[in-house]
C-alpha cells in the first residue's frame, strides 16, 4: 500500500495546546495518508509511573492525578469548540476515575497488569486531545485505540509484540480508515491475549510507530521531537553538538542500542525490515529540517557520533579455576540468562572476566540482585561496582581505525577509563567511566572529533 505516511509526536511536541497545534499544522501540510502516533504529553507518564509502584498514601495519589488532571486539562481548555472540548474533558474524567481506582489498589500491593493499565492511561488521553486539535484545524481526524491491533504476550512493562498479528490487523482494521481521514493512535501501548493493556517499555512510542510503519508499509516514518534531528551527540550534554542530515539505519541503530534517547533502541528494527526511511525532526521547527535515516547513505565516517548511557554495572568474576578449563563461562552465562539477564561489554583475562549491565534503578527487571550475586559466588569470587557510564564511539570501519590512541584516548587522559571494548564492531568503540566524569568526557571527545 503507498502512500501512508505515519508521524510519531513525543511528549513535549504534545505538552500544550499551542504544541498540539504546531504538530497539527505539520499533518495537516501533508498530502499523504497519515496515520498519527502520539506520546503522552510530557511528564504525564513520570507521574503514572509513581502511581504504578506501590506505598503512595491517599494523598500522595491524589494530588499525583490532580497534576496529570491539570496537564491535560490546560490543553483542553484551549480548545476552541466547546461542544466537542467538553465531550473530551467527559472522557478525561472517566479515564481519570479509572485511574483513581487502580491507583489506590496499587498502592497497597504492586500488580505488574494493572501497573500497565495505570501507565497506559497517558497515551490514551493525549489521542483524543490531538484528534480534536486536528479536527479545528480542519483536518478531519479520529482517535483510534491502538489495542485493538497491537497485540503483545503478557510480559508487562516490556511486551513484545506479535509482528504478524499486529500486519494482519492493522491491514484489516487501521488500514481502511485512513481513506477518509487522519488516525490519531497511542504509542507505547499494546493488548495481551487476554484482553489485559501492556505496555512496550520506556519511551516506546517511537517503536510503536515503526511497528504500524512496517503494518502499513508506510512510505515514511517520521519521528517528531524537541531537537532538529539526530546529534553528534546528546545536545544536552554539549552545546557544540550538531545535526547529522543524513545517517544509516546501521549506524542510527547503534547509536539508539547505546543509549542516544532519540530513538527507543527498537525502533529501526521494523524500518529496516521494510527499508522505510525515517525522518527525525522538530516539532517546534519542522522548517529547519532533521536527519533522514536510510538504508544508504553518501558518506560513512569513521567517527560518526557519541552516545551515553547511564546507570551501568560492572561485575567482575575471577576463579583461578579458569585458567586452562572449560566451560566456566558457560556456567557464568548460563546463571545470567536464568536471570534474563543481558552483557553488554565483555572483557576477559586469564582468570577473570568482566561485564557490564544496564541497571536502571528505576527498572527492577534488569537490577543485578543479591540473588544473582549469590549464585555467581557459588561458582567464584564476585566483584559488583556501580555508578558506571558507558560511553559510545560510533562509525564506520572503526576496528581497522588508526591512531585511535590519539584520536580518543589522548584527549581523555585525565579521566579513569574503567574497561574498554574494541574489535568486535566495526561501528563502535565502548569504554566505561565513572558516572561523575561522563558529560566531561564526553564534551572533550566530542570537541576533538567533531570540531
Ligand atoms: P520524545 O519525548 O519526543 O520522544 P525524548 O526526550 O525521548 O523525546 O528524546 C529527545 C531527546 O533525546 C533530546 O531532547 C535529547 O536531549 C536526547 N538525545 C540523546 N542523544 C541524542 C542525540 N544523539 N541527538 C539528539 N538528541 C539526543
Ligand atoms: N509516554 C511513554 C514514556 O514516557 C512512551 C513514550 O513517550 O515514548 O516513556
Ligand atoms: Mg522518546
Amino acid at each position: 500500500m503507498a502512500n501512508i505516511a505515519v508521524a510519531k509526536f513525543g511528549g513535549t511536541s504534545v505538552a500544550t495546546h499551542q504544541a498540539m497545534s504546531r504538530c497539527a499544522a505539520i499533518i495537516k501540510a501533508k498530502s499523504t495518508r497519515t496515520l498519527v502516533v502520539v506520546s503522552a504529553p510530557a511528564g504525564v507518564t513520570n507521574h503514572l509511573v509513581s502511581l504504578s509502584q506501590p506505598g503512595l498514601d491517599l494523598q500522595e495519589q491524589s494530588e499525583t492525578i490532580q497534576a496529570i488532571r491539570t496537564i491535560v486539562f490546560n490543553i483542553i481548555d484551549d480548545l476552541s469548540q466547546r461542544d466537542a472540548a467538553e465531550q473530551i474533558g467527559d472522557q478525561v474524567e472517566n479515564i481519570l476515575a479509572d485511574l483513581t481506582v487502580r491507583a489506590a489498589s496499587q498502592s497497597l500491593q504492586f500488580d505488574a497488569q494493572n501497573a500497565d493499565s495505570i501507565l497506559a492511561c497517558g497515551e490514551q488521553m493525549s489521542s483524543l486531545v490531538f484528534a480534536q486539535v486536528l479536527n479545528e484545524l480542519d483536518v478531519p481526524a479520529q482517535s483510534f485505540d491502538v489495542r485493538r491491533v497491537m497485540k503483545t504476550n503478557s510480559l508487562y512493562s516490556k511486551a513484545v509484540v506479535d509482528i504478524e498479528q499486529v500486519a494482519q490487523l492493522t491491514q484489516s482494521i487501521l488500514a481502511p480508515l485512513l481513506d477518509n481521514q487522519v488516525v490519531v493512535t497511542q504509542g507505547f501501548i499494546g493488548q495481551d491475549g487476554l484482553g489485559n493493556t501492556t505496555t512496550l517499555g520506556r519511551g516506546g512510542s517511537d517503536y510503536s510507530a515503526a511497528i504500524l510503519a512496517e503494518a502499513l508499509v508506510a512510505e515514511n516514518l517520521e519521528i517528531w521531537t524537541d531537537v532538529e534531528g539526530i546529534f553528534t551527540t546528546d545536545p544536552r550534554i554539549t552545546a557544540q553538538a550538531k545535526s547529522i542530515p543524513e545517517i544509516s539505519f546501521g549506524e542510527a541503530a547503534e547509536m539508539a542500542t547505546f543509549g542516544a534517547k532519540i530513538l527507543h533502541p527498537a525502533t529501526l528494527i521494523p524500518a529496516m525490515r521494510k527499508n522505510i526511511p525515517v525522518f527525525v525532526g522538530s516539532s517546534k521547527a519542522p522548517e529547519k529540517g532533521g536527519t533522514r535515516i536510510q538504508q544508504s547513505v553518501e558518506s560513512s565516517p569513521t567517527y560518526r557520533s557519541i552516545a551515553l548511557r547511564r546507570e551501568q554495572s560492572l561485575v567482575t568474576v575471577r576463579s583461578p579455576e579458569m585458567l586452562h578449563a572449560s566451560g566456566f563461562l558457560a556456567k557464568v552465562f548460563s546463571i545470567l540468562a536464568k536471570h534474563e539477564l543481558s552483557v553488554d561489554l565483555i572483557t576477559t583475562s586469564e582468570i577473570s572476566v568482566a561485564m557490564t549491565f544496564d541497571n536502571p534503578t528505576s527498572n527492577a527487571q534488569a537490577l543485578i540482585t543479591h540473588e544473582v550475586v549469590k549464585e555467581l559466588e557459588q561458582l567464584c569470587e564476585v566483584s559488583v561496582e556501580h555508578g558506571l557510564s558507558l560511553v559510545a564511539v560510533i562509525g564506520n570501519g572503526l576496528h581497522a581505525a588508526k591512531a585511535l590512541g590519539s584520536s580518543i584516548f589522548e584527549k581523555i587522559n585525565d579521566f579513569n577509563i574503567r574497561l574498554i571494548c574494541h574489535g568486535a564492531s566495526a561501528n563502535n568503540i565502548c569504554f566505561l567511566v565513572p558516572e561523575s566524569d561522563a558529560n566531561s568526557v564526553v564534551s572533550q571527545l566530542h570537541n576533538t572529533l567533531f570540531d
